[in-house]
């Protein structure tokens, strides 16, 4: 039986023993002789009991500890208790253990668990397969010593791991891995990687489509473009054919703008590595989209630039060009005449702001996320009717991304809309004039 003894108990067996030790040397007259004697004996049996724990504790192979005797019983079995819970707990926790990496290895994804340096700290199966990681002889090894590319090394860095990271896979030629990160418990991370190579290559087959299909309808257009402006100089300015021939050269001239918008998009797509060492003279591109906005407003709007002279950028300038003349001729198109329009580029602590400003129609809120979707308009009739294509906010969307910007839109339903992006401050190059 497990038994623990308590101090009052211990105490009372200690003065027991000693009274016992004292009556006897009262009954030989040698007290203080045989209560020395007693208390030595008392000191050599907790000894000897010590010693025989010790021998438990250290060499012993069984698993029940010897029988104590007296007060060491109790610690004996409390020693032995401990021991029983301790093996209890490991084996639920090796069990939960057991569970946790049976469920990581069904993941259809690589799992891979690191520590807060990144070090490895376990991998399923598919990590092994699709990653090439060899176990366990990788475990401890930085992610990134294995996982080598300076890309892969600057996301860690950064630590923000809200957006996926693509990764050229490293064991396929043309594979490609979606990797995700997530923090979890105490400075833990779990690492997951997904084979995308499949959603890549029909994106790719999609890209290719559209592309295709917008240059093989580009001559067929022009050639009907053609006939039908000769057609249109042959007819009586009031016969009945002259309408629909008006009204077929109108639809001709959007097919042809839409073509021409899908196959800018295809090339701002493909063009996703764009030449970071070009430096973009940003005056000279204003003033040639003043030249635009000019011609786009034929007098019927109060414009107004501002042009932050010296702030140029580091970019793809045909790019640029699309996604800033995309926004004047859509604040151009959605206002009404006599509206006005600011136009600016400015330098700011953030970077250099691009914004358009426009007192048109705005846009309920509920579009907003939406409007650099493909074909996406609030009102496609007007949109039509305004010879829009539902393209340009989606063009500019890309150009941006190339830039490291992305598109801000305020606006307020009535009163007007801003279309703004800043270009990051390491992408600027300012001339000593302007610092
Ligand atoms: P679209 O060629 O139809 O103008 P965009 O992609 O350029 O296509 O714009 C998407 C939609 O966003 C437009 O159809 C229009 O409804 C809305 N929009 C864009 N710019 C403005 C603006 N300045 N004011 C109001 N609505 C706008």
């Amino acid at each position: 039986m497990l038994d623990s003894y308590s101090g009052s108990r211990l105490f009372l067996r200690l003065i027991f023993f000693l009274f016992f030790c004292f009556s006897l040397g009262l009954l030989f007259g040698r007290v203080i002789e045989i209560v020395m004697l007693g208390s030595i004996g008392l000191l050599f049996w907790h000894y000897h009991q010590i010693s025989r724990l010790n021998y438990w504790l250290w060499h012993d192979r069984r698993l029940t500890p010897p029988n104590g005797r007296g007060s060491w019983e109790g610690v004996f079995n409390g020693i032995y208790r401990l021991q029983g819970k301790n093996r209890k707990r490991i084996s639920q926790l090796a069990y939960i253990l057991g569970r946790f990496r049976q469920g990581a290895e069904a993941l259809p994804d690589a799992a891979v668990v690191l520590d807060s340096e990144y070090n490895i700290l376990w991998c399923n199966q598919l990590a092994r397969l699709l990653l090439g990681f060899v176990w366990p002889q990788d475990s401890g090894q930085r992610i990134d010593n294995l996982l080598r590319h300076p890309d892969f090394s600057l996301y860690l860095k950064k630590g923000e791991y809200a957006e996926p990271f693509e990764l050229a896979a490293p064991l396929s030629e043309n594979g490609v891995l979606e990797i995700r990160i997530m923090p979890y418990g105490t400075g833990q991370y779990l690492f997951i990687a997904r084979d995308i190579t499949h959603v890549r290559h029909l994106e790719g087959m999609r890209k290719d489509f559209v592309a295709n299909v917008s240059h093989e309808l580009k001559t067929p257009l022009t050639v009907l473009q053609g006939y039908l402006e000769m057609m249109q100089g042959m007819a009586e300015p009031d016969s009945p054919n002259m309408k629909a021939m008006v009204q077929m050269q109108q639809q001709t001239t959007r097919m042809k703008s839409m073509v021409e918008q899908l196959l800018v998009l295809s090339r701002i797509e493909d063009a996703s590595n764009i030449d970071l060492e070009q430096t973009i003279n940003m005056s000279a591109l204003f003033n040639l989209l003043v030249e635009e906005a000019k011609a786009l407003s034929q007098g019927q709007y109060q414009l107004h630039f501002f042009c932050e002279e010296k702030c140029d950028v580091h970019g793809d300038e045909v790019q640029l060009r699309s996604a800033c003349s995309n926004l004047i001729s859509n604040a151009i198109r959605y206002t009404p005449e006599g509206g006005v329009i600011e136009i600016s580029w400015k330098h700011t602590p953030a970077g250099g702001v691009f914004s358009v400003k426009d007192t048109g129609e705005g846009i309920a809120i509920q579009h907003l996320g939406r409007l650099t979707e493909r074909f996406y308009r609030v009102d496609s009739a007007r949109s039509r009717g305004s010879g829009g294509t539902g393209l340009g906010l989606a063009i500019t969307k890309h150009a941006l991304s190339h830039h490291q910007s992305e598109l801000n839109i305020v606006s307020e339903l009535g009163k007007g809309s801003t279309f703004s992006f800043v270009i990051p401050q390491h992408l600027l190059e300012m001339s000593p004039i302007a610092v």
